[in-house]
């Protein structure tokens, strides 16, 4: 691949705002395998194309084709503007306000289409801080490519003619495996504060070096992470954490100090050699599961994520005098109403979180027949891998989860001899009763 890269076609003339021309490669000289791309995607582009438009396979897509990667969706970018677009396929939806764009959906599969995009350039549509509030002015190819975030990811791919079209560079960058922000990386920062966090997941999914230009502003720059809506720092979080390189973001994520703002407390719990080693083997479970094809569920992500600040909540309203269950329930809500704010968890996931969270008590109790109902609840399995989570970091016995192991994994007869050895070895709950008020007469007493 890129052999011959100097040996390029000199193709169309169009220059870039910085004067640049565009480099456009045959095939053999960007040497995709139109293997790799998806039918549904070069009908699309055909579609445009035969109706007078110019077309292309666009971003990410043509980002992974070079790398020898089957992509995992396709964005296609035109000069037809969103009505057009519409009118060319049976089943395509205009969505978005930000950005409209066009899904054209064929059964499952989705294409995303856009109109090219010129920069951003009126400050009535940016706040005080510089951020874009509004991007959908249209423009031509070459201010389209000028606009979007990185060098390697503003390449255009014609499979009609399969030819590649690199404006900024993005192929040498490639070969290189250098992550480098189009334009100034400080105005393109302050544009759009998420570019920075895509840094990361791009740096550590494609285990490219950054930039140094690139790098300089993130630190300074890290606070304007404060001023982007909650849903759409979810949106880049999940995408963070599901990447298949969720440790390796983190880190990342520490090192330019973006996690600050994204939950403020990983500082202080990655202190703790227990929590560290906790959050770390969650991460750990959960880039396996990507690799291997699974999904992995938002909500057990962000129980493991906040784990230890709900525990230390959870002790602080016990020790404020309200029981087990209420002080859990307060001490969710706290984290819940603390993380709102940063990304604006959704309460399907924080339902989650609260029931994996509700569940360790009575996991770990396994008290006569609940167990049974325990089995049936909902979020069982997510509970108890929670369970072993906390098992393999040490922080309860290993026992626990392996009783549960066993438990599910016997026939009837083996679940009663379990639960009868059970209440053998725990003491009754009328004995722990007396004990405890034997207890409370004492120091009464002294
Ligand atoms: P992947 O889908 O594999 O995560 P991607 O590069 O395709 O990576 P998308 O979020 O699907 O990422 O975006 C598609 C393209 O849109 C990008 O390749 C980039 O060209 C452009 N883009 C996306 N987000 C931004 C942004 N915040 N600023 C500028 N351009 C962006
Ligand atoms: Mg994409």
């Amino acid at each position: 691949m890129f052999k011959g890269l100097f040996n390029i076609i000199r193709g169309k003339k169009g220059r870039t705002p910085a004067g640049r021309k565009a480099t456009v490669l045959g095939p053999s000289h960007h040497g995709i395998n139109p293997k790799l791309l998806s039918a549904n995607a070069d009908r699309v582009v055909a579609t445009l194309q035969k109706a007078g438009f110019d077309a292309f396979v666009v971003g990410g897509a043509v980002r992974d084709l070079l790398l020898g990667v089957k992509p995992k969706d396709f964005d296609v970018a035109t000069n037809a503007e969103p009505e057009q677009i519409k009118r060319l396929f049976r089943r395509a939806f205009i969505i978005g306000r930000r950005f409209q764009i066009v899904h054209v959906l064929f059964g499952q599969d989705l294409i995303e289409v856009t109109t090219f995009r010129a920069p951003g350039d009126d400050e009535r549509v940016r706040d005080s801080a510089g951020r874009l509030l509004r991007d959908n002015t249209f423009g031509t190819q070459e201010e389209d490519a000028v606009r979007r975030d990185f060098t390697i990811n503003a390449m255009y791919y014609d499979p009609q003619t399969q030819t590649l079209h690199d404006y900024h560079g993005g192929i040498r960058d490639l070969q290189n495996r250098i992550l480098r922000v189009i334009g100034d990386p400080m105005e393109r920062f302050r544009e759009d504060p998420v570019r920075m966090l895509r840094v990361v997941r791009f740096s550590a999914k494609l285990g490219f070096g950054i930039d140094a230009d690139t790098r300089k502003p993130m630190v300074p720059l890290s606070s304007l992470i404060n001023n982007v809506p909650g849903a759409r720092l979810f949106d880049e979080v999940i995408k963070l954490l599901t990447s298949g390189y969720a440790m390796k973001c983190l880190s990342v994520l520490r090192e330019q100090g973006l996690h600050r703002n994204l939950f403020p407390f990983l500082d202080e719990a990655l202190a703790r050699a227990d929590v560290s080693r906790f959050i770390e083997l969650s991460l750990q479970r959960t880039d396996a599961r990507i690799h291997a094809g699974k999904t992995a569920s938002p909500g057990f992500l962000f129980a493991t994520l906040l784990w230890h600040p709900f525990q230390e909540r959870w002790q602080h309203h016990r020790e404020n005098g309200e029981h087990l269950v209420p002080a859990l329930h307060l001490a969710a809500d706290d984290i819940f109403s603390d993380q709102a704010e940063k990304l604006a968890l959704q309460r399907r996931i924080t339902s989650d979180i609260r029931d994996i969270w509700s569940l360790q008590p009575r996991l770990e109790k396994r008290a006569g027949r609940t167990v049974y109902k325990l089995l049936e609840n909902e979020r069982f399995r997510a509970a108890y891998d929670f369970l072993l989570l906390r098992c393999e970091a040490g922080e309860i016995p290993a026992e626990t989860g392996d009783w549960w192991t066993t438990f599910i994994n016997a026939d009837n007869p083996e679940r009663e001899s379990l639960l009868a050895d059970r209440q053998r070895s725990a003491p009754s709950s009328s004995r722990r009763r007396r004990r405890s008020g034997q207890r409370q007469q004492k120091s009464a007493e002294a």
